[in-house]
């Protein structure tokens, strides 16, 4: 079989395997008020994962501690999910974790690091498919400027769902995939105007460059207005990615918007701009939602440079540990959500331990302390 060939039966096989996926997207949400016991598995991850998870694990003990005590909830560690372990594997997530994984009602998950070229898979993105973690929320806030923004990233479609399965004609030409469903629209949609619904926000910004990639983007911004006509006191607005990332950085305009939902890679790519403006990809915290199961974890990556450098400890924690404060607020734990939201702000606002990354700051485990003394 020549190359166009095996592309075009490769491009079929992936046609059906993404219907079936269609098909498949439902399931009850998780009520974890009626659980008896919440498990909630601990991942460390790679790089500067174990040091970051270190002291949210702290906190999350410290928080919790009646709870565990009780044995309402149980902490499980997890381990394998280290690149070496998925590597020797040639898996990126090997199945004994990814059953060990299932067993939790949530996670709280250190970053992982992707190896450069090859096939393997993001263990992220295998994660978020493998769970059907279809909604990526993030939450910004720059209170002096009155920014109060929530990212509704759409966590399982888009260019990362065939992201390892692009077709070749040597020495020719790619081509990459992007998927956009109905059903998966849908309900990242019906997230973030609920979400506007409960929290009194009357603007949803819905991003996508509709105007180039009319099938898939067109289809997004259409499912959305569609949803978005059952919430009548909501606004929603359509923008292409290209100016609202210029909006973000322009200072007369930002603060208007409430809620943004968008398709995966825009939503990827404007949320690490957003966190930067809240000082730093190491400040923001990610929920990964499904109707099952949840992951929340740190926005950036596993920063080789700094273990490179000798410099793993001084990582900043302050990202995982807004994951912490996003999985007790999912898991109906508000008060001890509320706990470390307060002890986090004022730790913001008084910058008595500063983490800068370098050793002119704090270690992360200095900050850890710090927080621990304010909760
Ligand atoms: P990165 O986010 O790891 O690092 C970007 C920059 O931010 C670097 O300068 C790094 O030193 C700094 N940084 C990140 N976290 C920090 C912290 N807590 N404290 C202080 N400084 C911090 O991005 P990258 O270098 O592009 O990615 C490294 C690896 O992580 C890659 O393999 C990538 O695929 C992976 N990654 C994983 C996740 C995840 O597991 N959720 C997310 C993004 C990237």
């Amino acid at each position: 079989m020549n190359y166009i060939d095996s592309a075009v039966a490769e491009f079929r096989k992936i046609l059906l395997e993404q219907q079936e996926r269609c098909h498949s997207m439902d399931g009850e949400n998780t009520d974890f008020s009626a659980l008896k016991a919440l498990i909630i598995g601990l991942i460390d991850g790679d790089g500067i994962g174990p040091t970051i998870m270190a002291e949210a694990k702290r906190v999350l003990r410290e928080l919790l501690k009646d709870e565990i005590s009780a044995g309402t909830v149980v902490l499980k560690e997890i381990e394998g999910l280290t690149l070496e372990n998925r590597l020797s594997l040639g898996e990126s997530v090997p199945k004994d974790v990814l059953k060990e994984i299932r067993s939790c009602h949530v996670l709280l998950k250190g970053p992982t690091t992707t190896p450069k070229g090859g096939s393997m898979e993001s263990a992220n993105v295998t994660l978020r498919r493998e769970l059907d973690l279809y909604a990526n929320v993030r939450p910004v806030t720059v209170p002096e400027e009155g920014i109060d923004w929530i990212f509704f990233r759409e966590n399982t479609e888009g260019e990362y769902v065939l992201g390892s399965r692009g077709v070749e004609l040597p020495a020719e030409l790619t081509m990459d995939f992007r998927v956009t469903t109905v059903e998966g629209t849908r309900r990242i949609a019906r997230a973030a105007f609920d979400y506007a619904k409960n929290n009194g926000k009357t603007n949803v910004a819905i991003v996508t460059k509709a105007n180039i990639l009319k099938k898939t983007d067109g289809m997004f911004s259409q499912i959305c207005h569609e949803v978005a006509e059952e919430y009548p006191e909501i606004t929603a607005e359509d923008w292409y990615i290209d100016i609202m990332a210029a909006n973000l950085v322009n200072k007369d305009l930002r603060s208007k918007f409430e809620v943004f939902l968008l398709p995966n890679l825009y939503g990827d790519i404007l949320t690490d701009e957003a966190a930067q403006i809240q000082g730093g990809v190491g400040t923001a915290g990610s929920a990964n939602i499904g109707a099952k199961c949840a992951m929340f974890e740190a926005i950036h990556g596993s920063a080789p440079r700094l273990i490179e450098e000798g410099l793993g400890d001084y990582a900043n924690p302050s990202s995982i540990l807004r994951a912490v404060e996003l999985l007790l607020r999912h898991v109906a734990r508000s008060s001890a959500a509320d706990r470390l939201q307060k002890a986090m702000d004022t730790a913001a606002e008084e910058k008595k331990v500063l983490c800068t990354g370098d050793k002119n700051g704090a270690t992360c485990h200095e900050f850890g302390e710090y927080v621990l003394s304010l909760l």
